[in-house]
């Protein structure tokens, strides 16, 4: 079968992906087909000329985003068909939809074998993201495939990759459903109700990925007095306050979020007057909150290293609101404080976090290492794929 243009490899440049490795780099590239697009299906073959597979092309340094190796079968409705199918037969052995438990990601790109795509799914609508021109060329065949799957029961999908397909491509997408429409936004985690707001919201709307962390974190909440930095929609806050915690206090930059974070929070203990939120900067409010203040401090700030370059000054940020945090929190607190910048390594983090500890002179141990649940699987082929870096420490 020889159906997809082929690009061809340096010698000696095949060895990553024998080993499964999804990405081609354009280093390593020996030719090119003429006439290629963005977004087209190629194979990819050894300097001796030999099939490794096939994947989506793209112009950057990954040149190739794999999706199959070992064949050069087509990429169709039979292939999203297998590949949607078998992601939600892991999400099902997860236990990860219950009638309290309906938000979770169904796609995790290279970790489900998809690269470039992302998928999260609440109650009955999925909401794509495609972050390849490749993966936004098939947006159809993914929409109709995911109504297909049985069981999955998604009505509505709402397509949303303004932000996410590379600008220089000029696909410009258009966010909006490419099955169904609105049916209602309400998401249950563990027997929690949120708003998911996909339409203006950050990302998908909702961050999956910290489900577990809160779920730890509302163990550690009875009698404390917690302050959730970086608020978004309040997850942390309302699990807190189910966990007991004698006041919740939610903080983001974001006026809109702040507003996010009351509701849910409304929602779920209405007429409860232990929590208040602010809209305010992080650095500000940890610079001016007092000593002992909060006995329960939550850091899960955006990604301050969006790219390696800018590792040195993420860094630092990390260092500095750690140390507000070690400076002024109650002694036997509890920090959770986490990271989700790819290009920071789980080690260089904890170094961040290690001499913003040493800083304030206090005795701090690691209760807990975090990371990202089950439905963000990391393929073992893809190390890169692992993003989320949390600590819980105990400060005396
Ligand atoms: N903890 C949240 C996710 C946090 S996302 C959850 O569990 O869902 C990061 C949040 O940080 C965003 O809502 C963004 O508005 C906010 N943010 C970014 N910069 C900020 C700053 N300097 N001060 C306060 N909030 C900030």
């Amino acid at each position: 079968m020889n159906n997809y243009p082929a690009i061809k490899l340096k010698r000696g440049r095949d060895e990553s992906l024998l080993r499964f490795h999804p990405w081609v780099f354009s280093g390593a590239v020996a030719s090119l087909p003429p006439n290629l697009d963005e977004g087209d299906v190629v194979e990819v073959h050894s300097a001796e000329g030999n099939l490794i597979g096939i994947g989506h092309y793209q112009i950057g340094s990954i040149v190739v985003r794999m999706l199959r190796f070992g064949s050069a079968a087509p990429i169709d409705s039979d292939f999203f068909t297998e590949r949607l199918t078998e992601a939600f037969r892991l999400r099902r052995s997860l236990k990860l939809i219950r009638t309290d438990n309906n938000a979770y990601r169904l796609v995790h790109g290279e970790g489900d074998f998809l690269p470039g795509l992302v998928i999260d799914v609440y109650g009955d609508t999925a909401v794509v993201q495609a972050h390849s021109p490749g993966m936004h060329f098939c947006r159809d065949i993914i929409a109709r495939t995911l109504t297909e799957i049985p069981d999955l029961n998604v009505v509505n999908v709402y397509y949303k990759s303004e932000t996410t397909l590379p600008y220089k491509a000029r696909l410009d997408p258009q966010n909006d459903y490419i099955i169904g429409s609105y049916s209602g936004s309400v998401a249950m985690e563990n027997g929690l109700q949120f708003n998911i707001d996909w339409l203006r919201g950050q990302k998908t709307g909702f961050f999956v990925d910290q489900r577990e962390n809160r779920h730890l974190l509302e163990h550690f909440s009875a009698g404390r007095r917690v302050l959730n930095m970086f608020c978004y929609t309040g997850g942390f806050s309302v699990y807190a306050m189910r966990g007991g915690a004698s006041l919740v206090h939610s903080v983001d930059s974001s006026a809109k979020a702040v507003e996010l974070t009351r509701a849910n929070v409304q929602m779920n203990f209405p007429e409860d007057n232990r929590h208040t939120a602010y809209a305010e900067d992080a650095f500000r409010f940890l610079a001016d909150m007092k000593r002992d203040e909060y006995d329960l401090i939550i850091l899960d700030p955006p990604a301050f290293a969006k790219h390696r370059s800018a590792l040195r000054n993420a860094l630092i940020g990390y260092r500095r609101i750690n140390a507000a945090a070690f400076e002024k929190i109650a002694p036997g607190g509890i920090l959770f404080t986490f990271s989700c910048s790819q290009a920071v390594s789980r080690e260089q983090f904890r170094l961040a976090v290690f001499t913003a500890a040493a800083q304030s002179g206090r005795r701090v141990r690691i209760l807990h290492q975090l990371t990202q649940p089950a439905d963000h699987p990391i393929s073992i082929y893809h190390p890169e794929g692992e993003y989320l870096k949390g600590l819980v420490l105990y400060v005396e």
